[in-house]
């Protein structure tokens, strides 16, 4: 198809669009892959060819694709009501419903402490911005403004913004930005396979974190820390479940020092684990909570905080004194996001989709382990809910590497889609995720399983050439 100046459409990408996280050169050699349609859980590319996305985007099209309810609702919120502001205590219908429904479902599902509030913004980075800000707030309120620092894991991500960036521990991220900021410290990445001693059992290891994590506290000073940030399961880092107790344990060194705990829930919110949010598949206690990605199945730009009851309490009682609290975007609490979400929500608990990824779960895990668990590049399957990682080593028995900037999970996920299925090649350690819709199909599982230890078959005679590079 030609287009405006009789080019192609991947050829006017190519002199127009500043592609996000991705290689200039890579755009510029080989052009961009451009995508044309989609609904449940396949995409359609330019070429016509259809891939099953077990990657659901970028961790965020819960709900699947092309759903007509969630069409409709944005259609009609927009015809009624097309932009309100929240700032001046303005306010709307869809998002005061959303905010009332985030918190009966979190109060219902998470099992976890009533959350008082809820603040809206339009990404997973500007959620964590906002945490970042707000637990310096909560501390100038509270008469401690030294009390501001942020601790971070090393493989977490956060997002791309100023602060999130900061808070993300990779550093792929930072190192051309001159980042992190001061006021953010990285404490050890808690994945198991990769960063045990040789011998060292989950138990060990996880006391190895938490004692890792108190002396850093010690170090900085608990005097000078405000928060602790996570995911409950570390996704863009590899798909790192916690080990055993971690979370119960740091919750502990958390109380004991006077340190708020924000769970990063972007990835996990909205069923992703099997349950409706990873606060109750963890069992966490959270301060804050970001939201993003499935709250609206990425049919709209949207994230949300919720804020405990212990954060908001000293908010309300400093406002007469302090005025207006002085942050926020032009698009929170956006009626037509709002209005999305709603209906995502519906959907998501009308299908029974939660239910869905939790049943669906053990036979996910066993089609890749059934198909891929002998491969000798293959280290590490793990996963939760719908949500997966095939990790790649060189020496399954030694879990020794592959020559640093190979990149043999990013080799596998090119075969992947010449066989029809896509998969993200992570940034941090050699992963490939999983995430599909969780409208998925145990049909649809077992086929895009097929596809990929095809794509895995394929690769390897290019991963055995890394080796002897
Ligand atoms: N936190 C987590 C856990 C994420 O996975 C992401 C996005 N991958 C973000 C934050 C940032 O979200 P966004 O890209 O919408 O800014």
């Amino acid at each position: 198809m030609t287009h405006p100046r009789n080019l192609s459409l991947a050829e006017m990408d190519r002199q127009s669009v500043f592609h996000p996280v991705s290689s200039i050169d890579d755009v510029m050699r080989n052009g961009p892959s451009v995508y044309t349609s989609a609904a449940g859980v396949m995409l359609r590319n330019a070429a016509g060819r259809d891939l099953i996305d077990m990657g659901a985007g970028l961790w965020c099209v819960n709900a699947g694709y092309g759903r007509a309810e969630l069409a409709d609702a944005s259609a009609k919120a927009m015809r009624e009501l097309s932009y309100q502001h929240l700032f001046g205590g303005a306010s709307c219908e869809a998002t005061i419903l959303l905010a009332d429904r985030l918190l009966g479902l979190f109060r219902e599902r998470a099992g976890a402490p009533q959350m008082a509030r809820v603040f809206f913004g339009t990404s997973g980075s500007d959620a964590n911005d906002t945490a970042f800000k707000l637990v310096r707030y909560y501390n100038n309120l509270r008469g401690l403004p030294k009390k501001k620092k942020v601790i971070s894991r090393i493989g977490a991500y956060h997002g791309l913004t100023y602060a999130a960036t900061s808070l993300t521990g990779i550093e792929a991220y930072h190192k051309a930005f001159d980042l992190p900021i001061a006021d953010v410290v990285h404490t050890s990445c808690p994945h198991h396979y990769t960063f045990s001693l040789p011998g060292e059992s989950e138990q060990a290891f996880s006391d190895r974190m938490v004692a890792d994590l108190e002396t850093l506290i010690a170090r900085e000073g608990a005097e000078t820390i405000a928060a602790f940030i996570a995911e409950p399961v570390m996704g863009t880092g590899g798909v790192f479940l916690p080990p055993a107790d971690y979370f119960a344990r740091v919750q502990q060194v958390l109380d004991a020092n006077d340190i708020l705990f924000i769970a990063d829930e972007i990835i996990t919110g909205f069923g992703r684990t099997g349950q409706w949010f990873g606060t109750g598949t963890y069992n966490l206690r959270p301060d804050i909570v970001s939201l993003a990605k499935g709250l609206t199945s990425a049919y709209f730009p949207m994230s949300a905080n919720m804020v405990s009851d212990r954060i908001w309490s000293v908010l309300e009682n400093a406002s007469p004194e302090v005025g207006a609290f002085m942050h926020g975007f032009t698009y929170s609490g956006h009626p037509v996001g709002s209005a999305v979400a709603l209906a995502n929500i519906d959907l998501i608990e009308r299908e029974g989709m939660v239910e869905n990824a939790a049943a669906l779960a053990p036979r996910f895990v066993t089609a890749l382990r059934d198909r891929l668990g002998d491969n000798p590049f293959i280290g590490d399957i793990r996963s939760v809910g719908l949500m997966a990682g095939v990790e790649f080593v060189a020496d399954r028995a030694k879990r020794t590497a592959f020559p640093a900037g190979t990149g043999p999970h990013r080799i596998v996920a090119r075969h992947a889609i010449e066989a029809g299925v896509l998969t993200r090649a992570l940034p941090f350690i050699p992963v490939n995720s999983f995430s599909p819709p969780l409208s998925i199909t145990a049909g649809e599982i077992d086929e895009a399983m097929d596809r990929y230890a095809a794509a895995v078959t394929s690769a390897m005679p290019e991963l055995i050439a890394l080796l002897k590079s």
